[in-house]
């Protein structure tokens, strides 16, 4: 028996981090977010270059697809890579053959000659045509004039602005940070140290097993007016586990959650690309349902239609190779773990 679905969307994800995986220890072991962004991903993501950012995109996109995600919203920061960096995630997915929706994480951690710079390949990306929204790392890492020149861009582009919010405590003064700039096409990315009245709008995307794997908290995104939608913030691409996750922590802290909450939230996502519902995913179990997928793991996809396309038949990607997409991942891999 099989039941067929539209295609899952991740709303967040980075794809850069497919290649994080076994990388080195950091010299000293993090004591908290703040240490885990600075010894982990900040080193990770400054020795990044284009080949590298090719192969993780091609790698995390097939690893989507193979999970029945036929749709990524990505956030992406690459400080020695920037120019072009869009492009190279762009290409991946469309030979995979996954929607994405690109941005640039704009950020001052490099001073403002970076921040400029990332403000630009956001420019030169959507400019040409690229799908996205302009990016910014989170209002911590920023000052005023970069949070005021990426919400001015992605006006004058008519695009949102998508945007780690209060993830950890570090920063929980972003809804002042913020305040005034925000619209309803922003995607605010966490918010688990916001408070329930927080005054932002957009759509917030709740990443419960990585909020767990940082140890920064629940999100309990419930509290909020916001529609919520699920990410994995790079953590694979399979939403469905996610959504499993997420069920079973709503439950943690309410006994009467049910599962159909968290399946609203993979509906959410399906709003920041909506092309998905026109997708179709057959799936190895029927009925899919939200109490039968939360009670039952390892469910995965036999077929993936993109566009009316077999992109994956019998489990199997169609358009690339995906015994040499893991070869050539597995080599960048190696070569930026070799950097660190
Ligand atoms: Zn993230």
């Amino acid at each position: 028996m099989a039941a067929t679905t539209p295609g899952m969307v991740c709303a967040h994800h980075h794809l850069y981090s497919a290649l994080a995986r076994g990388m080195p220890a950091p010299p000293k072991s993090p004591t908290d977010f703040q240490e885990i962004l600075e010894q982990v991903w900040w080193r990770l993501d400054t020795a990044l270059d284009l080949e590298m950012i090719r192969w993780s995109a091609m790698l995390g996109a097939l690893e989507a697809l193979e999970q029945g995600t036929t749709g990524i919203v990505d956030h992406h920061e690459s400080p020695s890579a920037i120019e072009g960096s869009l492009d190279a995630i762009a290409d991946a997915c469309a030979e995979v053959v996954v929607r994405v929706v690109a941005a640039y994480g704009v950020t001052d951690r490099h001073g403002a000659d970076g921040a400029r710079r990332g403000l630009e390949e956001n420019r030169r990306f959507l400019a040409s045509g690229g799908r996205g929204l302009v990016g910014i790392h989170a209002s911590f890492t920023c000052s005023d004039d970069t949070l005021q020149a990426a919400a001015g861009l992605a006006e004058d582009f008519g695009v949102g602005v998508h945007v780690h919010v209060a993830e950890g405590p570090g920063d929980a003064d972003a809804p002042q940070r913020l305040a005034g700039l925000t619209r309803d096409g922003w995607l605010l990315a966490h918010g688990v140290h916001l408070r329930d009245d927080h005054g932002l709008r957009g759509t917030v995307l709740h990443n419960p097993r990585s909020n767990l794997n940082n140890a920064v908290g629940y999100a309990d995104p419930r509290r909020f007016d916001n529609p919520v939608a699920l990410g994995t913030d790079g953590i694979g691409g399979n939403v469905v586990e996610e959504f499993r996750l997420a069920y079973v922590l709503h439950r943690s802290v309410d006994v009467t959650a049910t599962p159909e909450t968290a399946w609203a939230w993979l509906e959410t996502g399906r709003d920041l690309v909506p092309e998905a519902r026109d997708d179709e995913v057959t799936w190895s179990y029927d009925p899919m349902d939200p109490w039968h997928v939360a009670f039952t793991p390892g469910i995965r996809p036999v077929e993936v239609r993109v566009g009316g396309e077999v992109v994956l038949s019998e489990g199997r990607a169609t358009r690339v190779d995906a015994d040499e997409v893991r070869a050539k991942a597995a080599e960048q891999a190696a070569r930026l773990h070799a950097r660190l």
